[in-house]
């Protein structure tokens, strides 16, 4: 069967009015096909009637009308400014419009005296005069001489489509182009829905909701339009989202059919915890562990994240799946994002684990591991006698042979990329598989991200613990902030002092670590013991540094933000962040967790620097208010945005065109559900309902989504 070709794949170039040079232009915009315009949405709507004479325009009011153009020119407003202005008349009075940016050669070109032209723009009123600044203003479309059916239509509509800018485009004729674009293609648009997603959440069918985006009717309704809630826009979000959904859907599919061993071990695990760490389990861990020990019990691999904020316990259930895997007769594979955290957890957790009742033996396979120790470690991994395997990514070398292993652990996962996730399956021994992150990650997000996993929520701290004091400080009151870590220091604690990463190329105003760490050392912490850690030393160098400071050896530690992940230190309760403006809210959450981890109390000091941010102020506000995590991840992602939430270009986000994860959290929410029904049903797309689905998958995310299991 040959595909037939699609007709939404014609080049934009050969829309009417478009052309080789406008192509380009659009293609800055990755429009290259008719398909792209069609999916190109309208930012907003403006209403604006045709106003029937000049002197009904209302100040304050978006309008258009016809008029005719008096006079026009340049005018020196001193300081070497320049203005055009274009006085307009029509039997009513007359009105004045203003440009303060134009192309002088260009724009006294565009008018001819006694023309008539329809000008649309907001009102305003200066010293007394009405005025239009920057209005448009294009030839009236008994003069334009085009007898184009949609621009004449495009010109009789209320509702204005004003679309994102596309450079070297003007508006109007942008609005052309996407009429002519919507009228000669949107009908042949091929539907994907099946019918009865569309039937069970009252969406349109394609054709329709692209004509009504792109050409509300004088009916529509403005408000709903300008929400992004009117039924066209949410057909078109509800698709984007569901196609992702679905992919996610095939994959964790996929993963589910795949075998594993069933580790079902019984016994009291609440018990042991109490006997291994002399504490008792909050009940949000007695429930993530019921979630845990279920999935290890099933014979298809567990695929679970594990979210739960700093200090809430995570580790620890870690470690008790590990016991009920050794009881299963299974090995257990613990991943550290560094060597010192690998080292950390293997310090704490073998001594706990070998005394336990189970005498769980622990090996540490990092690449500082060496020589004998390390033939050791191999040995005990392939043996079986290990139970549990701390280290880094070294594990996933090929020469790490597993006797049994039945559960991976994946701490701090933001470091892991989805590849290394597939590369652990890809030994074909199907493991269980933990991921375990301390940054609380939105709903959307995590249902886009880690759409393909279980989620499980750890939501409540250990009692007793006492929340780190916040206290937001301008720059100038950065001396409170140095204070309180020679206090800290003088009463036997120690403290970080962190600054955003500097770039070379930024070094200007920005109090980078290593020139503070030196003006520090002579000034204001005389005689404290300073160490420096930033992102451009080598690892080793960064480990050595780590360990001193956790020794004891050094007081205070400068550093860029590397301490972020998993560090901790418990003698150090007080931390300064400065720049912190620079910061986004969850990751200064992240940093702040690394203080008041023992009996010390932590307090943080956000230092906010850069001048006229009240705005920066207010937002580093929250984090005095709240140390609930997710509360702050919220409203980070809704300040920032999803793609700086996570920071990364890399995140591994799809770019959405339509869609928006802040906005349309509840069509998301709809979509998922669907597409993980419609999966459960049909869990090949093989009904010929389906069809249509299927293919647009994989023209869609077909490489993404698809191959990252089998690679
Ligand atoms: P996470 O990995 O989520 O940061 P950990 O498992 O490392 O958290 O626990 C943080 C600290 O709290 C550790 O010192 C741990 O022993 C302790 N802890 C964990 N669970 C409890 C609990 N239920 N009651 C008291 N202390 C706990
Ligand atoms: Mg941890």
């Amino acid at each position: 069967m040959t595909p037939e070709r699609d007709p939404l794949e014609s080049p934009i170039q050969y829309v009417k009015g478009v052309g080789p040079r406008l192509a380009e232009r659009f293609a800055a915009h990755d429009i290259h096909t008719v398909g792209d315009a069609l999916r190109f949405l309208p930012r907003r709507y403006e209403d604006r009637p045709l106003v029937a004479s000049i002197s009904a325009l209302r100040p304050g009011e978006q309008a258009a009308f016809l008029a005719q153009v008096l006079d026009f020119g340049m005018r020196h407003a001193g300081r070497g400014r320049r203005i055009f202005e274009l006085l307009l008349g029509d039997a009513s009075g007359r009105i004045l419009c203003r440009w303060f940016n134009f192309h002088p050669q260009s724009f006294a070109r565009r008018f001819q005296r006694g023309a008539r032209v329809r000008v649309a723009g907001l009102v305003e009123l200066y010293r007394g005069q009405r005025q239009l600044v920057h209005p448009e203003v294009e030839p009236a479309p008994e003069e334009a001489g085009e007898a184009d059916a949609a621009s004449e239509a495009l010109e009789a509509e209320r509702l204005i489509p004003v679309y994102p800018e596309v450079e070297g485009v003007y508006p109007k004729a942008l609005r052309r182009i996407q009429a002519r674009v919507v009228d000669a293609y949107a009908a042949q648009a091929r539907d994907v829905l099946p019918a009865w997603v569309r039937a069970a959440h009252g969406l349109p069918e394609l054709a329709a909701a692209l004509g009504a985006v792109h050409r509300p009717g004088p009916d529509a309704d403005v408000e709903l339009l300008n929400g992004f809630r009117s039924p066209g826009q949410r057909r078109l979000v509800f698709e984007e989202f569901f196609l992702l959904q679905l992919g996610l859907a095939l994959r964790r599919e996929r993963v589910r059919r795949q075998r594993a061993h069933g580790l079902c071990a019984g016994g009291d695990y609440a018990a042991l915890a109490e006997r291994l760490f002399g504490f008792a389990l909050t009940p949000a861990q007695r429930r993530v562990l019921e979630e845990l020990l279920r999935d290890l019990a099933a014979e298809r691999p567990m695929n679970r994240l594990l979210q739960g904020d700093v200090g809430s316990g995570k580790t620890a259930l870690a470690v008790l799946a590990a016991v009920a895997v050794s009881r299963a007769a299974g090995q257990t594979a613990l991943m550290a994002p560094t060597e010192v955290l690998a080292e950390q957890h293997h310090r704490r957790i073998a001594e706990l684990l070998r005394r336990g009742p189970d005498a769980l033996e622990t090996v540490l396979l990092t690449a500082a591991v060496k020589g004998d120790e390390r033939r050791r470690a191999f040995e005990a991994i392939r043996s079986g006698r290990a139970g549990l395997v701390i280290g880094t990514q070294a594990l996933l070398e090929e020469a790490v042979e597993f006797h049994r292993l039945g559960l991976c652990v994946i701490d701090e996962q933001h470091r892991f990329g989805v590849l290394q996730r597939a590369r652990l399956r890809g030994k074909g021994l199907a493991p269980h598989v933990l991921v375990m992150t301390a940054t609380p990650i939105p709903r959307t997000l995590a249902m886009t991200l880690y759409g393909d996993l279980d989620v499980s929520i750890l939501d409540e701290l250990p009692p007793g613990r006492q929340a780190v004091r916040t206290q937001v400080l301008r720059g100038g009151q950065v001396g409170q902030a140095y204070r309180a870590v020679r206090r800290e220091v003088e009463t036997g604690g120690q403290a970080y002092l962190i600054y955003p990463l500097v770039e070379a190329s930024e070094k200007i105003d920005l109090r980078d670590a290593t020139r503070m760490a030196e003006e520090l050392a002579a000034g204001a912490f005389r005689g404290l013991r300073l160490g420096l850690l930033h992102g451009r030393m080598p690892a080793e160098e960064k480990d050595a540094v780590m360990r001193r400071f956790a020794a004891g050896e050094l007081d205070v530690l400068v550093s860029t933000t590397v301490v972020e992940v998993g560090v901790d230190v418990a003698r150090a309760g007080v931390m300064v962040i400065e720049h912190a403006e620079r910061f986004g809210l969850s990751q200064l959450h992240q940093l702040r967790g690394r203080v008041g981890r023992g009996s010390r109390p932590g307090s943080c000091f956000l230092v906010a620097h850069e001048l006229g941010s009240e705005d920066a102020r207010a937002r580093l506000k929250v984090m005095e208010r709240t140390t609930d995590g997710f509360v702050i991840a919220e409203e980070d992602l809704a300040i920032r945005g999803p793609g700086e939430f996570l920071g990364t270009r890399q995140s591994g986000l799809p770019a959405f065109s339509v869609g928006n994860l802040a906005r349309d959290a509840d069509v998301l929410s709809e979509a998922r559900r669907t597409a993980f029904e419609l999966i459960e049903r049909d869990p090949e797309l093989r009904a010929p309902e389906h069809q249509a689905l299927r293919d647009a998958l994989w023209r869609r995310w077909g490489q993404r989504l698809m191959l990252a299991e089998v690679a």
